[in-house]
């Protein structure tokens, strides 16, 4: 097959803008994601591949090292808008750094072409690297860092084997723009990795968003524990695993006591803090696979995998002392009240849910500021656990 350099080129220069003008289009007016970063990133790639085809049109300076350092701006823009994506610290140096080398060792070597290329490979590879590495450890959600991978690591192999052929002097020392059959190929692999890279992190940006956006819907506003909806959700899966693996799941219902008086004493502000320290408590008591949420206004339920009845009690008496003994700022005195059981088989949720209502009941017509729980006995006699205040 014959591949047209200058047809190869145009194709990658058009290809290139078109993404930017498409990428910065979709990240106009919206912040925070990334996008526009790397439509920046897309617009100086383009400048890069417009100045380094301009070889020998233009003085060298401002096509060598403009174009390299134009590329190598890109790469950091594709990095910061990475970091911006993936909710991390921009790392100042990373993006500084790689355009002004590029300008010190383009500069120095620009009548060295062998001393460039080598130059040009190691920056690259090591930019691709450190772009690679982040997307591999940061591990987001989505298949769209699939795209991204396969875009860098066309990249890097690109940059590598440009590098490697290099070093084994198999191969005619060219400018990029020179047709030779291998440099045909590696424009087009350019254009490949190109193309998949936009399409790449305009996805991983809309599955991170909607992923953000569940989020936001599983959860109530005030306390950021989850809502009603997701905990029936947790609770019907924790049921089918116990039906599946036989390991206990128990539940906790607390209900925080004479809330409404600290409403009519102290205002709803106060409650609201009241609520949120609350739940500060608790999710500083419990283990990352126990789940909280707000059942509605001042009650919570924990749903407690592979938790015993006796574990889940001596769970429930720490979070009762510990709220007894916290000072709230304005409240002089929190205390709640917690019903607290084990699944039984063939419980519906329904059930399950009623009978820990029940135990709630029983501790605020026990006096509240108190632990209920439940079991059925081998010999199916009730067992109550009661621990008064
Ligand atoms: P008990 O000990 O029997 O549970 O009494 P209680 O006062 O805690 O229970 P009651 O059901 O009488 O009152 C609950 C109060 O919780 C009434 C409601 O205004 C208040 N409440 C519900 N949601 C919120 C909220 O989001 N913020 C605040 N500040 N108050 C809330
Ligand atoms: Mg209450
Ligand atoms: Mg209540």
């Amino acid at each position: 097959m014959q591949l047209d350099m200058p047809t190869l080129w145009m194709m990658l220069l058009l290809s290139c803008a078109t993404q930017t003008l498409s990428v910065g289009w979709v990240a106009y007016r919206n912040s925070g994601d990334g996008l526009g970063i790397w439509a920046g990133g897309l617009a100086l790639d383009t400048l890069a591949i417009v100045l380094l085809g301009l070889r020998e049109r233009i003085p060298d300076l401002l096509s060598i090292v403009g174009g390299n350092v134009a590329l190598a701006s890109a790469y950091a823009c594709f990095l910061a808008a990475l970091l911006q994506l993936l909710g991390y610290r921009r790392r100042g140096w990373l993006c500084w750094a790689p355009p002004v080398l590029a300008a010190a060792g383009f500069a120095y070597w620009l009548d060295d072409l062998l001393a460039r290329l080598l130059f040009s490979g190691v920056l690259c590879t090591a930019q691709l690297g450190i772009l690679l590495g982040l997307l591999i450890a940061s591990r987001p959600v989505g298949r769209g860092r699939h795209l991204l991978v396969g875009a860098f690591a066309i990249s890097l192999c690109i940059s590598l084997l440009r590098f490697l052929l290099l070093l084994s002097g198999q191969v005619e020392i060219v400018d990029v723009t020179v047709e030779v059959p291998i440099q045909s190929w590696l424009v087009l692999a350019s254009f490949v990795s190109t193309v998949l890279g936009a399409n790449g992190f305009v996805l991983m940006a809309k599955e991170l968003a909607d992923q953000r956006f569940r989020l936001l819907a599983q959860k109530d506003g005030l306390t950021g524990a989850w809502n009603r909806a997701r905990l029936e959700e947790v609770a019907r899966r924790e049921i089918e695993r116990q039906q599946r693996h036989g390991h206990p799941v128990s539940l906790m219902m607390i209900d925080i006591d004479r809330f409404k008086q600290i409403n009519d004493r102290f205002g709803h502000a106060a409650g609201d803090r009241v609520l949120v320290a609350f739940c500060r408590l608790v999710q500083g008591s419990i283990r990352a696979s126990d789940v909280l949420g707000r059942w509605g206004g001042e009650e919570f339920l924990l749903v407690l995998p592979d938790t015993s009845l006796s574990s889940a009690v001596e769970l429930a008496e720490r979070i009762r002392s510990l709220l007894a003994a916290q000072s709230f700022p304005d409240v002089e005195k929190v205390t709640a009240s917690f019903g607290v059981t084990t699944r039984q088989a063939e419980e519906s949720w329904a059930q399950w849910l009623h009978r820990s209502d029940l135990l709630l009941y029983r501790a605020k017509a026990g006096g509240r500021d108190r632990v209920e729980a439940y079991e059925e006995s081998t010999q199916g006699t009730v067992r109550l656990s009661e621990q008064p205040a």
